[in-house]
């Protein structure tokens, strides 16, 4: 007997037909003699509406409010997964994240969990119950209700499955498991085994969109394997885990892209000692991640700094941006929403040379400017202008010899 984690997505649980599925889904595992710990997200686009409501309101409302209104899509679907359960006569019970209780830090709209208390479920799995904990939120130590920021019922799933020391943890979602690349993009993309932390954590961040990048640094810290699965069907999906010595011998793992950041160029920045400490400081205060940063030689003594926020916060980067350059001195700001960031990942690439400049040639060879670029260890991403995007994800899959039925790697 095994002690399973399941978390659905909001596609999963849609509509009532659609949880009635999940129900029998959550059922079957229970019934194989598993205890049972299911973690749901709001039904598809109920999120999406209240973070609307509030925008009708104003740009930026009180971020506790914002919580409380948010937190609501998951108490609604919960609710309804455990009702479905128990008309089909099993012994399901609902949890919201304060009655757990899932304790958080007080960074409302991106709180982090640091602590879960795990006594209510274990009685209810002692009691046979399958226990239905509503993601994406908790409560911070004053007993505000929190939220983890947006995709965060994939973090709620994760750390419950460390909490309780969960044999499985199954993210079971509309895809069927982790792709070489964006099959919408490239239909020769292959799903892929496994993938270690560190990779998944470069693809989660460049914008593959299947686990929230929290998750899976919660996964690695704690060592969570996380099984990313569909929900329709019963094929083995993705092992997100621990990095082998397998994947070591794959140059690159997979090509990635992300369409939502925007770039900020703070132009002719005076070239002394804490200044990029007085521009970044305020973003940081406002909780806005600051991705690629780029400065430029210091030419008569300023120099030309550009960087990526998430398109999310570019308004209020934008704005705190402006007010830190006029202060600090410089000449101006320029922005930009068109671009897009086309990375390439692989554990691989740390033993093996000449993968970037192979990156940059194809796409000189298409024609494709590179507007920035930046390196770590096991990626290597490049912004280019948007319109280019599906172009240069191609070509890079082919390149690699990640096509499906490309029997050649490097
Ligand atoms: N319902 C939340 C969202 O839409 C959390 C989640 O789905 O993981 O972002
Ligand atoms: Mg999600």
């Amino acid at each position: 007997m095994a002690l399973v984690v399941q978390k659905y997505g909001g596609t999963s649980v849609g509509t009532i037909e659609k949880i009635r599925n999940v129900a029998r889904r959550v059922a079957r595992t229970y019934d194989d003699g598993n205890d049972m710990v299911v973690v749901v997200s709001a039904m598809a686009g109920e999120t999406n509406k209240l973070v609307a409501l509030a925008e009708e309101i104003c740009e930026f409302p009180s971020e506790r409010e914002y919580d409380v209104l948010v937190a609501a899509g998951e108490q609604v679907s919960v609710a309804l997964l455990a009702m479905v359960l128990q008309s089909m006569g099993y012994k399901a019970k609902s949890y919201l994240g304060w009655q757990i209780p899932i304790y958080t830090d007080n960074a409302h709209t991106k709180a982090r969990i640091d602590e879960i208390q795990d006594a209510n479920i274990h009685e209810d799995l002692r009691s046979g119950t399958i226990v239905i904990v509503a993601g994406f939120q908790g409560i911070d130590r004053d007993g505000n209700i929190t939220t983890l920021g947006r995709g965060g019922s994939d973090t709620s799933a994760v750390a419950v499955a460390a909490a309780l020391k969960a044999d499985v943890c199954e993210i079971l979602t509309d895809v069927d498991g982790v792709y070489t690349t964006d099959p919408r993009i490239v239909p020769e993309a292959s799903k892929m085994e496994k993938i270690s932390y560190d990779e998944m954590l470069e693809m989660a961040s460049l914008g593959s969109k299947i686990l929230q990048i929290r998750s899976v640094e919660f996964a690695k810290k704690y060592d969570v394997v996380v099984h990313v699965r569909s929900s329709l069907n019963d094929n083995p999906g993705t092992l997100v885990m621990k990095e082998d010595s397998d994947m070591e011998t794959v140059l690159v793992s997979g090509v990635t892209y992300n369409k939502d950041e925007a770039k900020i160029s703070v132009l002719r920045v005076p070239d002394q000692p804490g200044i990029a400490a007085r521009l970044f400081s305020p973003l940081s205060d406002a909780n806005i991640t600051v991705d690629m940063i780029i400065q430029n030689v210091s030419h008569e003594g300023s120099t030309d700094l550009t960087f990526t926020v998430p398109r999310s916060d570019f308004k209020k980067a934008l704005k705190i941006v402006e007010e830190a350059a006029s202060k600090v001195g410089a000449s101006g700001v320029e922005s930009n929403e068109s671009i897009a960031k086309v990375s390439i990942v692989g554990v691989g690439m740390r033993s093996h040379s000449g993968v970037a400049s192979k990156m940059f040639t194809t796409l000189s060879t298409e024609g494709v400017n590179i507007q920035m670029i930046s390196t770590s260890e096991i990626k290597v991403s490049c912004v280019i202008d948007d319109k280019y995007t599906e172009l240069a994800v191609r070509v890079l899959h082919e390149a690699f010899g990640l096509d499906k039925g490309q029997l050649t790697q490097e």
